[in-house]
């Protein structure tokens, strides 16, 4: 698992402080409601940042255009997509689908790509 965001040398500083915020926004007793739909919630989410709001807000929902296009657009999310393939890929070649797990491999790296990219636009745009 390369998921821990000390270790993993993947996550940005402003992605960590997210994280950190969130795990703080739990640690003063925010609720994590899972209700029987499987919906997921954090009671106080606007303890969050807005940016992970948003992240948060977006994975919540599959299929709405909206949260589709946040993920298409948001480098965090689009780095997150890319871990999600990793470990299917990981999955998948300890199943031995070597073929599956490396095209798998092939669609985190072009997401890496795209999230640095993302990133990067955002930092210019900040700089003009
Ligand atoms: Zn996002």
């Amino acid at each position: 698992m390369d998921t821990d965001p000390e270790t993993s040398g993947q996550c940005s500083p402003n992605n960590v402080a997210s994280i950190h915020k969130l795990l703080d926004a739990l640690m003063k007793g925010a609720a994590v409601i899972v209700a029987d739909s499987s919906d997921t919630k954090i009671a106080a989410l606007d303890d969050l940042p807005q940016n992970a709001r948003e992240c948060f807000r977006a994975s919540r929902h599959q299929t709405e255009v909206w949260a589709q296009e946040h993920r298409r657009q948001c480098p965090d999310c689009i780095e997150a997509a890319a871990r999600d393939y990793e470990r299917d890929a990981t999955s998948h070649q300890a199943d031995g689908n070597l073929e599956t797990a490396e095209l798998l491999r092939v669609e985190a790296a072009e997401r890496r790509v795209k999230a640095a990219k993302g990133r990067t636009a955002a930092k210019e745009a900040a700089h003009e």
